[in-house]
Protein backbone atom coordinates (compact mmCIF):
# COMPACT_ATOMS: atom_id res chain seq x y z
CA UNK A 1 0.00 0.00 0.00
CA UNK A 2 2.87 2.31 1.19
CA UNK A 3 4.77 1.97 -2.37
CA UNK A 4 1.00 3.07 -4.50
CA UNK A 5 0.72 5.45 -1.80
CA UNK A 6 4.07 7.00 -2.61
CA UNK A 7 3.71 6.48 -6.69
CA UNK A 8 0.16 8.19 -6.32
CA UNK A 9 1.46 11.69 -4.28
CA UNK A 10 4.73 11.66 -6.23
CA UNK A 11 2.68 12.32 -9.38
CA UNK A 12 0.32 14.55 -8.39
CA UNK A 13 2.41 16.79 -6.53
CA UNK A 14 5.81 17.90 -7.84
CA UNK A 15 8.44 17.27 -5.59
CA UNK A 16 9.34 20.68 -3.88
CA UNK A 17 5.64 21.07 -2.90
CA UNK A 18 6.20 17.43 -1.20
CA UNK A 19 8.97 18.32 0.79
CA UNK A 20 7.30 21.71 1.97
CA UNK A 21 4.29 19.32 2.95
CA UNK A 22 5.75 15.93 4.17
CA UNK A 23 5.16 16.56 7.79
CA UNK A 24 1.10 16.82 6.67
CA UNK A 25 1.47 13.83 4.36
CA UNK A 26 3.09 11.48 6.96
CA UNK A 27 0.59 12.56 9.25
CA UNK A 28 -2.10 11.57 6.94
CA UNK A 29 -0.51 8.26 5.97
CA UNK A 30 0.44 6.96 10.04
CA UNK A 31 -3.54 6.87 10.42
CA UNK A 32 -3.92 3.63 8.31
CA UNK A 33 -0.82 2.40 10.96
CA UNK A 34 -2.52 3.20 13.93
CA UNK A 35 -1.75 1.08 17.08
CA UNK A 36 0.63 -0.08 19.49
CA UNK A 37 3.24 -2.73 18.62
CA UNK A 38 6.09 -0.96 17.46
CA UNK A 39 7.44 2.40 18.25
CA UNK A 40 9.63 4.79 16.94
CA UNK A 41 12.22 6.50 19.29
CA UNK A 42 12.53 9.30 17.10
CA UNK A 43 9.19 11.08 16.92
CA UNK A 44 8.10 9.08 19.87
CA UNK A 45 4.90 7.41 18.27
CA UNK A 46 3.42 4.16 18.36
CA UNK A 47 2.06 1.87 15.41
CA UNK A 48 0.30 -1.34 14.47
CA UNK A 49 3.89 -1.98 12.21
CA UNK A 50 6.49 -0.24 10.61
CA UNK A 51 6.08 0.09 6.51
CA UNK A 52 8.16 -2.91 5.25
CA UNK A 53 10.08 -1.29 2.72
CA UNK A 54 11.31 -3.43 -0.55
CA UNK A 55 14.88 -4.01 0.81
CA UNK A 56 13.84 -5.20 4.24
CA UNK A 57 13.96 -1.80 6.39
CA UNK A 58 11.41 -0.40 8.42
CA UNK A 59 9.89 3.20 7.31
CA UNK A 60 8.50 5.24 10.57
CA UNK A 61 4.91 5.91 9.11
CA UNK A 62 4.69 9.02 10.97
CA UNK A 63 8.87 10.57 11.14
CA UNK A 64 10.06 8.49 8.41
CA UNK A 65 12.86 7.58 9.93
CA UNK A 66 14.34 4.02 8.69
CA UNK A 67 16.11 1.81 11.33
CA UNK A 68 19.68 3.52 10.70
CA UNK A 69 18.21 6.64 12.01
CA UNK A 70 16.56 5.32 15.15
CA UNK A 71 19.86 3.04 16.12
CA UNK A 72 21.58 6.53 15.78
CA UNK A 73 18.98 8.50 17.87
CA UNK A 74 19.08 5.95 20.52
CA UNK A 75 22.92 6.05 20.41
CA UNK A 76 23.09 9.56 20.94
CA UNK A 77 20.86 9.45 23.79
CA UNK A 78 22.59 6.58 25.33
CA UNK A 79 26.33 6.71 24.62
CA UNK A 80 27.64 9.89 22.69
CA UNK A 81 26.47 12.27 25.63
CA UNK A 82 25.67 15.35 23.82
CA UNK A 83 24.73 18.64 25.06
CA UNK A 84 22.06 21.14 24.10
CA UNK A 85 25.38 23.96 24.10
CA UNK A 86 27.46 21.21 22.34
CA UNK A 87 28.60 22.23 18.25
CA UNK A 88 28.07 20.03 16.50
CA UNK A 89 29.19 18.78 12.83
CA UNK A 90 26.86 16.21 10.72
CA UNK A 91 28.35 14.87 7.21
CA UNK A 92 25.76 13.76 5.02
CA UNK A 93 22.81 14.33 7.49
CA UNK A 94 19.47 12.57 7.01
CA UNK A 95 16.73 14.94 5.86
CA UNK A 96 14.28 13.61 8.25
CA UNK A 97 16.50 14.01 11.38
CA UNK A 98 17.33 17.08 10.46
CA UNK A 99 15.06 18.77 12.11
CA UNK A 100 15.30 17.09 15.26
CA UNK A 101 18.84 18.20 15.90
CA UNK A 102 17.76 22.01 14.82
CA UNK A 103 15.05 21.51 17.73
CA UNK A 104 17.63 20.63 20.43
CA UNK A 105 20.65 21.58 19.42
CA UNK A 106 20.98 25.38 18.24
CA UNK A 107 24.86 24.96 17.43
CA UNK A 108 23.95 21.56 14.70
CA UNK A 109 26.26 22.37 11.23
CA UNK A 110 25.15 20.23 8.35
CA UNK A 111 27.86 19.70 5.36
CA UNK A 112 27.19 17.34 2.33
CA UNK A 113 30.21 17.36 -0.22
CA UNK A 114 27.28 17.19 -3.12
CA UNK A 115 26.26 20.78 -2.61
CA UNK A 116 22.70 19.43 -1.22
CA UNK A 117 21.08 22.77 -0.87
CA UNK A 118 19.29 21.61 2.42
CA UNK A 119 22.77 21.63 4.51
CA UNK A 120 25.01 24.79 5.48
CA UNK A 121 28.27 23.62 4.39
CA UNK A 122 29.90 21.56 1.62
CA UNK A 123 33.05 20.69 3.25
CA UNK A 124 35.87 18.31 1.60
CA UNK A 125 36.17 16.08 4.52
CA UNK A 126 39.90 15.64 3.28
CA UNK A 127 40.17 19.20 3.95
CA UNK A 128 37.71 20.63 6.54
CA UNK A 129 37.81 24.65 6.42
CA UNK A 130 37.67 24.74 9.96
CA UNK A 131 40.28 25.82 12.58
CA UNK A 132 41.28 23.02 15.20
CA UNK A 133 39.67 22.15 17.90
CA UNK A 134 36.00 23.24 16.30
CA UNK A 135 33.50 20.74 17.46
CA UNK A 136 32.40 18.56 20.40
CA UNK A 137 30.47 16.02 18.79
CA UNK A 138 30.33 14.74 14.59
CA UNK A 139 28.62 12.49 12.86
CA UNK A 140 29.81 11.14 10.06
CA UNK A 141 27.83 8.20 8.85
CA UNK A 142 28.30 6.36 5.49
CA UNK A 143 30.95 8.42 4.35
CA UNK A 144 34.46 7.38 4.87
CA UNK A 145 33.72 4.22 2.63
CA UNK A 146 33.26 7.00 -0.39
CA UNK A 147 36.85 8.62 0.25
CA UNK A 148 39.94 7.33 -1.23
CA UNK A 149 42.36 8.82 0.99
CA UNK A 150 40.56 8.16 4.25
CA UNK A 151 43.41 8.33 6.39
CA UNK A 152 43.52 12.13 6.01
CA UNK A 153 39.57 12.44 6.41
CA UNK A 154 40.25 11.00 9.48
CA UNK A 155 42.73 12.81 10.72
CA UNK A 156 40.85 16.09 9.71
CA UNK A 157 37.89 14.74 11.88
CA UNK A 158 40.52 14.51 14.79
CA UNK A 159 41.89 17.70 13.91
CA UNK A 160 38.63 20.04 14.10
CA UNK A 161 37.39 18.31 17.25
CA UNK A 162 37.93 19.60 20.62
CA UNK A 163 40.03 17.49 23.11
CA UNK A 164 37.36 15.29 24.90
CA UNK A 165 35.48 15.64 21.78
CA UNK A 166 34.01 12.38 19.97
CA UNK A 167 32.54 11.21 16.61
CA UNK A 168 30.11 9.15 15.91
CA UNK A 169 31.30 6.89 12.57
CA UNK A 170 29.20 3.45 10.74
CA UNK A 171 30.37 2.49 6.87
CA UNK A 172 29.03 -1.01 5.83
CA UNK A 173 30.88 -3.59 7.19
CA UNK A 174 31.86 -7.01 5.75
CA UNK A 175 33.54 -9.72 7.55
CA UNK A 176 37.49 -10.58 8.16
CA UNK A 177 39.82 -8.35 6.69
CA UNK A 178 38.74 -4.60 5.17
CA UNK A 179 39.06 -4.98 1.56
CA UNK A 180 40.00 -2.41 -1.31
CA UNK A 181 41.85 -2.09 -4.69
CA UNK A 182 42.89 1.03 -5.89
CA UNK A 183 42.42 -0.61 -9.54
CA UNK A 184 39.27 -0.98 -9.05
CA UNK A 185 37.54 2.51 -10.66
CA UNK A 186 34.87 1.81 -12.93
CA UNK A 187 31.54 1.71 -11.05
CA UNK A 188 30.32 -1.52 -12.78
CA UNK A 189 33.31 -3.07 -10.71
CA UNK A 190 33.17 -1.06 -7.56
CA UNK A 191 29.28 -2.36 -7.84
CA UNK A 192 30.24 -5.54 -7.93
CA UNK A 193 33.40 -5.70 -5.17
CA UNK A 194 32.26 -3.10 -2.57
CA UNK A 195 28.46 -3.10 -3.02
CA UNK A 196 27.57 0.37 -4.33
CA UNK A 197 28.70 1.87 -7.57
CA UNK A 198 30.38 4.98 -5.37
CA UNK A 199 32.62 3.06 -3.05
CA UNK A 200 36.09 2.71 -3.03
CA UNK A 201 36.32 -0.28 -0.13
CA UNK A 202 34.60 -2.07 2.50
CA UNK A 203 35.84 -1.99 5.79
CA UNK A 204 35.87 -4.42 8.75
CA UNK A 205 34.74 -3.34 12.04
CA UNK A 206 38.24 -3.95 13.07
CA UNK A 207 40.32 -2.63 9.97
CA UNK A 208 37.79 0.63 10.55
CA UNK A 209 38.62 0.22 14.36
CA UNK A 210 42.72 0.13 13.67
CA UNK A 211 42.94 2.99 11.04
CA UNK A 212 40.91 5.87 13.97
CA UNK A 213 43.51 4.27 15.56
CA UNK A 214 46.04 5.19 14.11
CA UNK A 215 45.31 8.78 13.43
CA UNK A 216 45.16 9.33 17.28
CA UNK A 217 41.32 8.15 18.26
CA UNK A 218 40.43 5.81 21.28
CA UNK A 219 37.60 3.51 19.71
CA UNK A 220 34.91 2.20 20.98
CA UNK A 221 32.88 -0.23 19.09
CA UNK A 222 29.07 -1.32 20.15
CA UNK A 223 27.58 -3.82 18.21
CA UNK A 224 23.73 -4.22 18.38
CA UNK A 225 21.59 -7.66 17.28
CA UNK A 226 18.14 -7.92 16.47
CA UNK A 227 15.72 -8.02 19.97
CA UNK A 228 12.25 -10.39 20.63
CA UNK A 229 9.74 -9.03 18.82
CA UNK A 230 12.09 -5.75 17.62
CA UNK A 231 9.53 -3.29 18.77
CA UNK A 232 11.76 -0.25 17.81
CA UNK A 233 12.18 -1.54 13.83
CA UNK A 234 16.22 -2.07 14.59
CA UNK A 235 18.17 -3.57 12.04
CA UNK A 236 19.09 -7.16 12.82
CA UNK A 237 22.97 -6.48 13.21
CA UNK A 238 24.19 -2.98 13.14
CA UNK A 239 27.77 -1.55 14.41
CA UNK A 240 28.77 2.15 15.53
CA UNK A 241 32.37 3.27 16.60
CA UNK A 242 32.58 5.76 18.88
CA UNK A 243 36.06 7.64 18.25
CA UNK A 244 37.18 9.57 20.97
CA UNK A 245 40.12 12.32 21.16
CA UNK A 246 41.42 12.42 24.37
CA UNK A 247 43.97 15.25 24.62
ZN1 LIG B 1 8.99 8.17 13.72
Amino acid sequence: MYTFFKKSVKKILPENVLIRNEFIIRKILSVFYTGKKVRCNVCEKSFSRFIHLENLDNLCPRCGSLARHRRLWQFIDREASFQPDHRILDFSPSRMLMKYFWKLYPNYVTTDFQKNILTDKNYDITSISEPDNTFDRIICYHVLEHIENDLKAMSELFRVLKPKGSAIIQTPFTEGATYENPAITSETDRLQHFGKEDHVRIYSVKGLQERLDSVGFSVNVFGYHEEPGNFYGFKETEYILLAQKNQ
